[in-house]
């Protein structure tokens, strides 16, 4: 059985929204409302459910919303007619394109069209070149998710040696730049790092974001370390597991997420998050 402390990410996720809901109500007595617009193309069930997820976010925090849903056939014209009508639309702070996008379209093309001060999923070339260079950016959700979780467990960042398992453009490069930017050193590990166990077992942080189901164990940890456990991957069973085998490494580890419950909830969380930073922006508040 695990000592370890468990991070919720949903009890963490759950704290983070009530002081947004606190924050959207004061804004919303000056008139400013944050608007997210989403938009799905096609009938992915997964990304239905994130869809839907979303709205609810919305109507539980008091924002502004719409939901756009487009047949699997659309041409990439069309929906880039809509995005464009989206970034000259005042109620809407925030567009999210739900990926992954059908394949006659590309996703590029899309994340490039979206205004930058209304991109809340982060993944505009102008948000990544902002975050690299340490300007004020809207950050990516999932990632953002990960440094509040590490911070929630009280841990100075700072200092710190993070090893980073994966560098995905949407999780592993972002999660690494934000160490860095928190002062941690940072080692980034992938799929052609030779000698892994030996930096990993350095970590006092370790984020894994590989998208392998169990791929870290106890062997993987230093006695004590945050482990983060960004992956989801869904077993022939039909559950879901994450990229860390938590039975195991949580007999070494410090504090550790679990999947589900871990960094799931926080990436819908830091997504309002960066809609309300967008809507204080536009509406000149800091
Ligand atoms: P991805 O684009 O497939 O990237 C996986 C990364 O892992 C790559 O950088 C790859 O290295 C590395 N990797 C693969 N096999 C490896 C190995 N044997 N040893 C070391 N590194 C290895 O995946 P992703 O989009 O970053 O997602 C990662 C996981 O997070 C997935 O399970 C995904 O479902 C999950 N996820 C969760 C959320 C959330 O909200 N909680 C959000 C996004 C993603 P190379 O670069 O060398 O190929």
């Amino acid at each position: 059985m695990t000592t370890a402390q468990i991070i919720s990410g949903k009890q963490v996720s759950d704290d983070i929204r009530q002081n947004l809901k606190t924050e959207v109500e004061a804004l919303a007595a000056q008139g400013c409302v944050p608007g997210l617009a989403v938009v799905l193309v096609g009938e992915d069930p997964a990304s239905q459910v994130y869809v839907r997820n979303k709205a609810k976010a919305c109507e539980d925090l008091g924002f502004y919303s719409e939901v756009h849903r487009l047949e699997a056939d659309t041409p990439q014209e069309e929906l880039l007619a809509l995005v464009h009508k989206l970034n000259e639309q005042d109620n809407i702070n925030g567009i999210l394109v739900q990926l992954p996008l059908p394949g006659h379209i590309e996703e590029k093309a899309v994340i490039n069209a979206i205004a930058p001060e209304k991109d809340v999923d982060g993944f505009h070339p102008v948000n990544v070149g902002n975050l690299v260079i340490g300007d004020d950016s809207l950050l990516p959700c999932t990632p953002a998710g990960v440094i509040e979780l590490i911070k929630h467990t009280g841990l100075e960042i700072s200092g710190k040696h993070a090893v980073v398992i994966g560098r995905s453009n949407i999780v592993g490069k972002p999660v690494a730049l934000l160490l860095q930017r928190e002062n941690a050193t940072v080692t980034m590990c992938h799929s052609r790092t030779s000698n892994m166990k030996e930096l990993t077992r350095q970590a006092d942080i370790l984020v894994v974001a590989v998208g392998r189901a169990n791929f870290v164990d106890a062997s993987y940890i230093k006695p004590g370390a945050v482990v983060i456990d960004v992956g989801i991957n869904r077993l022939e069973t039909g559950k879901l597991a994450g990229d860390v085998d938590f039975e195991s490494a949580s007999s070494v580890s410090g504090p550790i997420t679990p999947v589900p419950g871990g960094v799931g909830p926080m990436t819908i969380t830091m997504l309002m998050k960066n809609t309300l930073v967008a809507a204080k922006r536009a509406h000149g508040l800091s």
